[in-house]
């Protein structure tokens, strides 16, 4: 099965290169090569997607596990993700399959692929009532995405993002509006956090985020705390108070342990004290909803 054709790239220059318009990397790949993401590969002048039918995780997980809080609970999503991210956090909990790559033969197999057909007819199967991109950055295979939202939409069935944001806003205004509901996740509120430890820009993130919320889709916001780097008070205030400002009260905020991992070493263990102070903190600003997650 030939990987699909990409969306958001225009040719450049005379070598065959060509520039992603996906996400604010804006990646200029030249030819044989992937870019930053790993999964998005210059053919012959042209932008292909890797990951397209080649999930590797599928899950039936609970719905809260995503985690969404207030979306369908009790239910079940059918869960799928791919190798890949388009951030670069030191920290990250998940970076198996976000550093990742598919080898020659998982490409060239044809037993492997997933399409958006099977996506769906599994879900329907396991008695799912939502499909969830999630485990790596799904905006990076936004093709696959569109795909089987369309289907999904057809039979019934809702989709639920899980991302970190870090997308162009015009591909943003056509992928997002196939999603019912999504959790993004707040690295840090502040451009130096994202610019040190993950290798991006926080404005990015805050508008896909404002563009979602006005589309009034379901939204929750999870944050990871690390300790000494993204948990001062400050960064606290300036965080709810953006939420207050720019989206409502309302709006499902989770706040999660962290565990050392991948090349960040220098933080401490989220202590469950720290948790439950925000979450004192967050109320008394007059949040409705919190929630603390990966306490054990
Ligand atoms: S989606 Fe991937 S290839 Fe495209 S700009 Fe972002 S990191 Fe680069």
């Amino acid at each position: 099965m030939n990987p699909k054709l990409c969306s958001w790239f225009e040719a450049c220059g005379q070598n065959s290169t060509v520039i992603c318009h996906l996400c604010p990397r804006n990646c200029s790949i030249d030819p044989n090569l992937t870019g930053f993401c790993g999964i998005r590969k210059n053919i012959e002048g042209k932008l292909y997607l890797l990951a397209y039918g080649r999930p590797i995780a599928l899950h039936v997980d609970p719905i809260e596990k995503k985690p969404l809080a207030e979306f369908l609970p009790g239910t079940k999503t059918f869960s799928i993700g791919t190798y890949g991210c388009n951030l670069d956090c030191c920290f990250c909990q998940n970076y198996h399959i976000s550093r990742g790559h598919y080898s020659d033969a998982e490409l060239q197999s044809d037993y492997d692929y997933i399409s958006p057909e099977k996506i769906i007819a599994l879900a329907l199967k396991e008695g799912c009532q939502s499909v969830a991109f999630t485990y790596n950055e799904p905006l990076i295979w936004a093709e696959y995405i569109i795909d089987i939202a369309k289907l999904a939409k057809a039979e019934g069935l809702a989709t639920v993002l899980v991302s970190n944001g870090y997308i162009e806003m015009k591909a943003a205004e056509e992928i997002l509006p196939w999603i019912d509901a999504a959790n993004f996740d707040m690295k840090g509120f502040s451009e130096e956090f994202y610019s040190e430890m993950s290798g991006g820009h926080l404005q990015n993130v805050l508008d896909t985020i404002e563009y979602f919320y006005s589309l009034n889709k379901h939204l929750e916001i999870t944050n990871l705390v690390i300790p000494n780097k993204n948990d001062s008070d400050q960064m606290l205030d300036n965080y709810l108070q953006w939420v207050a400002d720019k989206l409502d009260e309302s709006v499902p905020l989770h706040f999660s342990a962290y565990h050392p991992m991948y090349k960040f070493h220098d933080s401490p263990p989220t202590p469950k004290l720290s948790l439950f102070s925000i979450k004192e903190k967050a109320i008394d600003a007059g949040f409705t909803s919190i929630y603390l997650g990966n306490i054990h």
